[in-house]
């Protein structure tokens, strides 16, 4: 995990805090490919929602849209397979080893 990263859940919500430089990283690595291939209306959304979310820290994300979240914070298909030093799949792997 990424110095400073923390995800853990609070209540019903997962809790994500991170600092300032990885949001900033994070924000470029979710930039619409732009590439033709078609986009999912609500992975997109969900995007939008996280990165409007950023900002405010800690995030509160609802458990029941992790899934959701971290089939936005990856990598568009035509880039091929992720490389696992982004930020974006630092914190997939990090929700996705949330007991909720
Ligand atoms: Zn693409």
């Amino acid at each position: 995990m990424t110095e400073g990263m923390g995800v853990r859940v609070e209540s019903g919500e997962a809790v994500i805090r991170l600092p300032e430089d990885a949001r900033n990283k994070l924000v470029e690595e979710l930039a619409p490919c732009p590439c033709v291939a078609p986009k999912s209306i609500a992975t997109t959304e969900t995007r939008q929602a996280f990165l409007d979310a950023l900002p405010h820290q800690p995030v509160r994300w609802p458990v029941s849209n992790i899934h959701g979240l971290r089939v936005a914070l990856g990598d568009c298909a035509c880039r091929g397979p992720q490389p696992s030093d982004t930020i974006r799949h630092r914190l997939s792997v990090a929700l996705g080893k949330l007991r909720v």
